[in-house]
């Protein structure tokens, strides 16, 4: 296991901590900016809003991402200029506008968002340059339109444009999201294509666009079957799609916005037995915070009540699928040591007053007991932010940051 001496002396001091990894994170950026030359990235902030993540990210060129005003802020203190950072989600307030008008670039999620938008710059006297979020007349699985709580409906956009009911407005940009973590390549290059016509469509209606934001979508493998997408084939598609598409539109600047890509695996969820029993003759191990720590594995479980048998849809970002982590006692771990334990059958709760907080039902573990440490994947995104640490006041878990040196943040 990666950074296990670490682990182990941190575990020393806490119980329970998340532990972020840079060079993971920055191994990744490279990644998609191998792979995707001459498109530019936003991260997704909402999946991993630590510091020294977000640091990590924005040294390496990624733009902001931000789905409140809150992480308009945040990219902002850390010296993100105004014009990358882009502010898309549903359900602005006057205020979240108004303020940020002057840090950030608004994408307006309805047409009545616009009109609060066009009012704040009326009073201000001044024009507001913003993107839209469109609602495509397509979606992932079909050509159908889709009923949508994100964005402008397609034909409702072109209208309003066509319209053109605010002089004050001027749009410069369109963003598109539908799905996350895909794994077909196949299906993602449908997906871009489409968007590639679409922008030209609204290039066509607005004479220009400054920026075209292409979304998420691009997924990682979370639990051992998964097969990576095919990031070769993907990168080399985009290229040339990317490559016609500047030849008529040099100007315009192509995004992609991603969150779990650049984080999921560089974080790992750290936590210790804190307590062994055996009921009806089954063995139960306790963990220290699981559902108030790192919330997705109970999550899964609970998916699981309804779903015994067969694979759940996702309900991103609570749950993505089945078996999307692995637990690995740290004293398993190690050149040929594993054989030295004799596995025995478990089941793993946290330390939560409800039985909800189970984590693992009936696996083969080695022997564990009180004070053991326990390391839980694929907690990188979408773990600290998404688990209710205020439930029950137990200590909340730390979450600790690895820099490429091996230097400790916490
Ligand atoms: C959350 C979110 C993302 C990030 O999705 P990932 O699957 O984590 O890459 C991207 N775009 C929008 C609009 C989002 O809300």
């Amino acid at each position: 296991m990666k950074n296990k001496e670490i682990i182990e002396s941190l575990s020393k001091e806490w119980d329970s901590f998340y532990l972020y990894d840079e060079e993971t994170i920055v191994e990744n950026a490279e990644l998609l900016q191998k792979h995707f030359t001459g498109i530019e990235f936003l991260y997704s902030m909402k999946c991993n809003p630590h510091r020294e993540v977000l640091k990590t990210i924005f040294k390496k060129g990624f733009g902001a991402d931000a789905a409140s005003y809150g992480e308009v802020k945040k990219a902002k203190a850390l010296g993100v200029p105004k014009e990358k950072i882009f502010y898309s989600a549903p359900g602005k307030t006057y205020s979240d506008i108004e303020n940020a008008l002057k840090e950030a670039i608004i994408i307006a999620d309805s047409i009545d968002e616009i009109r609060r938008i066009s009012e704040i710059a009326e009073k201000n006297g001044q024009i507001a340059y913003i993107g839209i979020r469109i609602n495509p007349n397509f979606t992932f699985d079909g050509d159908f339109c889709g009923f949508n709580k994100f964005g402008i409906d397609h034909e409702q956009a072109v209208q309003f444009i066509k319209d053109n009911p605010f002089p004050n407005i001027k749009i410069e940009g369109i963003h598109v999201h539908l799905r996350s973590q895909e794994l077909s390549a196949g299906k993602m290059m449908i997906y871009y294509k489409k968007m590639f016509l679409l922008a030209q469509e609204y290039i066509d209606l607005l004479e220009s666009l400054r920026y075209v934001n292409l979304g998420s979508g691009i997924g990682i493998s979370y639990s051992l079957e998964d097969k990576p997408i095919d990031l070769d084939s993907l990168g080399a598609f985009v290229r040339g799609e990317l490559a016609r598409f500047k030849e008529e539109n040099p100007k315009t600047k192509v995004m992609f916005e991603t969150g779990r890509f650049l984080t999921c695996k560089s974080g790992i969820y750290v936590t210790k037995v804190v307590d062994r029993k055996i009921s009806c003759g089954k063995t139960i191990l306790v963990l220290k915070n699981t559902l108030n720590g790192f919330i997705r594995p109970s999550m899964e479980q609970v998916v699981g009540l309804y779903a015994p048998e067969k694979d759940a849809a996702p309900a991103e970002p609570l749950f993505t699928k089945k078996n999307g982590f692995q637990l690995i006692p740290l004293k398993s771990e190690g050149v040929g040591q594993s054989a030295k334990f004799e596995k025995e059958c478990v089941t793993i709760y946290g330390n939560l007053c409800t039985a909800n907080d189970l984590v693992m039902k009936d696996v083969m573990l080695p022997h564990l007991e009180y004070g053991d440490v326990v390391v839980i994947t694929n907690a990188g995104s979408y773990g600290a932010v998404l688990s209710p640490m205020q439930f029950s006041s137990h200590e909340k878990p730390e979450e600790i940051f690895l820099t490429k040196e091996g230097k400790i943040i916490c």
